[in-house]
């Protein structure tokens, strides 16, 4: 049987304390005990089955784990109060002084930051590869590679990585591959591509609302352990934990993300065969002409699309910034960072998520100044959105 994401989390029976359909939002940040020995036993990890201190687990964030554990087809899942807390958190789990890193060069600008800058003071070393080319990164493996990291579809380029075939490297070398599927819930499922770790900035699609910041981790149960171990896990000593008011909420969006993946995507290829027809340049990973879109074919559950995220190129910054604040102007979207919210969002990636990246980086990547990024909304009438930037290119002479 096809491995459904939507519906295992459609299965799932989760209730509140009396019954309610939705769990019960656990407004605490500390438990009783009938028994001290319990308590003892709960902190030595003997007894299972008890919440001790919010920081640790609370029941809301482990209901929504549980969900996203479901949707991944992993073990477990952890959740993180960001993105890049459940990224960083997940690396330092892995990693001591002296390890290595094998990571894809186009990357989440802050991921980069994190990894070419701030690992320096644990003295891990980083090798920066094109993660479209297998060779490259199995060059770079080294006797202390403990990760592999990339993107399913990378920021903001979209390529996309053949997760099958990077998870073998992995797996041969006694190292773990780590995914960041941020721009692909549903569409990819990494883990069971083979991928070890599987990270979501949960602000994005899986929210789905722009209203909060969230990440998680998915894995198997013996790495969430460990990231939650009260004497060594980095996610229990550093804490960035969810606040419950906030996983509860993001729960119940989570439930409605399969309707809307379908429809970002169903939005963006209408973009991109539209652009296509009047020969603007751009980038869709459905699109035949995307270099990796039979790739993506084989690793895609094709009842979600392509996924939301779309990319056409202006030259220069200049030219962007103008197109951008005309498509503003005419209620295409907002000029605004981020993505998978209901509404379109656009930003000229090399000035904005990832002005991180040094320029000489973005330009060897192959990242334009001129790149403005489309999180494709969640629009009833694509044509008309269309028609929209047609007019706003029209006007500003680009066409
Ligand atoms: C936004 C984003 C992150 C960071 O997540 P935050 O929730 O902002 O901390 C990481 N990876 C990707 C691909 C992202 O888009």
């Amino acid at each position: 049987m096809k491995f459904d994401p939507a519906s295992n989390i459609q299965d799932l029976l989760q209730f509140g304390e009396f019954g309610d359909v939705n769990p019960s939002i656990t407004d605490s940040a500390t438990y009783t005990f009938l028994e001290g020995k319990t308590m003892s036993d709960t902190f030595t990890g003997e007894q299972q089955g008890c919440f001790l201190y919010s920081r640790h687990w609370n029941p809301s964030n482990r209901y929504l784990a549980e969900a996203l554990a479901a949707m991944e087809g992993t073990e477990s899942a952890w959740v993180t109060a960001s993105g890049m807390a459940a990224i960083t958190n997940a690396i330092l789990q892995l990693c001591d002084t002296g390890s290595h890193i094998i990571s894809s060069v186009t990357t989440y600008g802050g991921t980069f930051a994190f990894l070419a800058n701030y690992l320096k003071k644990f003295k891990i070393e980083v090798t920066f590869v094109d993660p479209t080319n297998l060779e490259q990164i199995e060059k770079a493996i080294q006797p202390n590679t403990k990760i592999i990291y990339a993107e399913t579809m990378t920021n903001p380029l979209l390529q996309i990585c053949d997760i099958e075939a990077i998870a073998k490297i992995a797996d041969q070398h006694g190292a773990k591959l780590m995914v960041d599927n941020t721009f692909t819930p549903m569409i990819v499922a990494p883990a069971k591509l083979g991928a070890h770790i599987v990270v979501y900035s949960m602000t994005k699609f899986i929210n789905g609302k722009n209203d909060c910041v969230a990440g998680a981790i998915c894995a198997d149960e013996q790495f969430i352990d460990e990231l939650a171990d009260v004497n060594t896990g980095t996610s229990m000593l550093l804490g960035p934990v969810l606040d419950p008011m906030r996983s509860a909420s993001i729960h119940k969006n989570l439930h409605t993300l399969h309707i809307r993946m379908k429809q970002h995507s169903h939005n963006a290829m209408y973009l991109a065969k539209r652009f296509k027809e009047i020969g603007l340049k751009h980038n869709y990973p459905g699109m035949p002409e995307h270099p990796q879109h039979e790739l993506f074919k084989k690793m895609m559950n094709p009842d979600f699309g392509f996924g939301g995220l779309i990319a056409i190129d202006l030259e220069t910054a200049e030219r962007a910034t103008k197109l951008m604040e005309k498509m503003q102007e005419k209620g295409v979207g907002y000029l605004a960072v981020s993505l998978g919210y209901f509404k379109t969002l656009f930003s000229n990636s090399g000035k904005s998520t990832s002005s991180e990246v040094p320029e000489d980086v973005q330009r060897t990547m192959g990242l334009s100044e001129g790149l403005i990024r489309f999180s494709v909304g969640l629009d009833n009438d694509i044509e008309r959105t269309f028609i929209m930037i047609h007019e706003s290119l029209k006007e500003r002479g680009y066409l």
